[in-house]
């Protein structure tokens, strides 16, 4: 991976599930705004959930791919917006991995999330105006934004899907560096003769810091209201639909002392359990598969949350990877709906909340600190892969 850079990041992961090189890459699902989430598998181990064997299979061999699955793990980042630095920490755990266990490598989960705390509204207003279909604000049906990179057209080729992100999320990235995307110039010189029909419904309030009339896409004028009229999304940390990912999921959902009902840059449960398809992509291709691990990674905090409601599973797996790392475990208070709740409850196995980074530190600040943060999780694929063999053995 090039050196990381912020505006690159959601370039580099569609570039890396690109580029395959016999590396199995797929799609877990996609985003409110239509994009696919990608996954990197490395490792052997049998992916194949329905079985290949077909219909002669005897007890043995069904137990044996029984045995097989069993030695699957997954590892995602970037469920929370502006965590970003999980995206290409990940990425490089993937890269770098070369074990025989099975790992599903995904490098960021709330890729619009991602992409509006990074580039700021401009990137709906922009996606909008290159394919002629702006999202739509929250309703009853949730209609995606289906053309967003021909997700529509292009469904079976995942491959021709990723190169397509890839290369808008490098334009994206071209205009940001140019300084031509989140300056309100450029909107108001494209956006003003190119978009007919915004600018009717202007309900922005007393405290929008834009020094023009923008006629925004209803979709952004609501972005903007939940954001309190500011153009600044660097610390949003939900879903494009205002909803915390992360306290969406089926554990004690709406039980946590933080949780707000109503959109919000952080926090929000959602109207129901597994509401978003971000949500859904996750749970969907866990119950897929048979994971006996799952490291989910945050930032930031230096430590690692493990455990839920009273169960610790395989706790000699969880001191491991504290040990390879430096970072504490601890137990997260007063917090449900997570995926570690979720996948703790249901399964119960292991699955780590690997908070990365020093608190002090702002987020680009960590990004600049990526090596560092990168050598303190470097072996933690090999421990998934060593735990996963030991086991086999036993
Ligand atoms: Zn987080």
């Amino acid at each position: 991976m090039s050196k990381t850079n912020l505006y690159g990041i959601i370039k580099e992961i569609y570039a890396a599930a690109t580029e395959k090189n016999g590396v199995e890459t797929g799609v877990l699902g996609k985003t409110v705004l239509g994009f696919p989430i990608p996954y990197i598998k490395k490792g052997h181990g049998c992916g194949n959930v329905s079985g290949s064997t077909g219909g002669n299979a005897n007890g043995n061999e069904r137990a044996r791919e029984k045995e097989e699955k069993r030695k699957e793990a997954l590892i995602f980042g970037a469920i929370h917006a502006r965590e970003y630095v999980t995206a290409p920490l990940v990425l490089k755990m993937s890269e770098k991995y070369a074990g025989e266990t099975a790992v599903y490598f995904v490098p960021a989960v709330n890729i619009d999330g991602l992409a509006l705390s990074i580039f700021g509204i401009d990137f709906v207003e922009y996606l909008g105006r290159l394919y002629g279909e702006y999202p739509h604000p929250r309703s009853a049906d949730r209609p995606n934004f289906r053309y967003a990179c021909g997700l529509g057209r292009r469904r079976e080729n995942p491959a021709a899907l990723f190169c397509e992100c890839a290369e808008f999320f490098g334009e994206i990235e071209r205009l940001a560096v140019e300084k031509t995307i989140a300056q309100s110039a450029f909107l108001s010189e494209n956006f003003q003769k190119n978009s007919n029909g915004f600018g009717g419904g202007n309900s922005r309030g007393p405290a929008a810091d834009t020094s023009d009339e923008l006629p925004l896409s209803p979709f952004s004028e609501n972005l903007l209201k939940i954001n309190g009229y500011s153009r600044d999304f660097s610390l949003w940390k939900a879903n494009i639909d205002a909803v915390d990912l992360n306290v969406n999921f089926d554990a004690d959902w709406g039980g946590g002392a933080q949780n707000v009902r109503y959109p919000a840059p952080a926090n929000f449960i959602g109207p129901y359990p597994e509401s978003e398809p971000e949500t859904r992509a996750l749970v969907n291709f866990t119950k897929s598969h048979d994971f006996f691990c799952v490291l989910c990674y945050h930032s930031k905090g230096d430590l690692i949350y493990y455990g839920y409601g009273g169960r610790f599973p395989d706790r000699e797996f969880a001191e491991q990877i504290s040990r390879s790392t430096g970072y504490p475990l601890t137990q997260s208070e007063n917090s449900a709906g997570g995926y570690k709740d979720w996948f703790t409850l249901k399964f119960d196995r292991p699955a780590l909340t690997v908070e990365v980074g020093g608190e002090s530190f702002s987020r680009v600040e960590l990004l600049e600190r990526f090596d560092e943060i990168y050598d303190r999780n470097s072996n933690v694929a090999s421990i998934i892969d060593r735990f996963a063999r030991e086991r086999k053995r036993k």
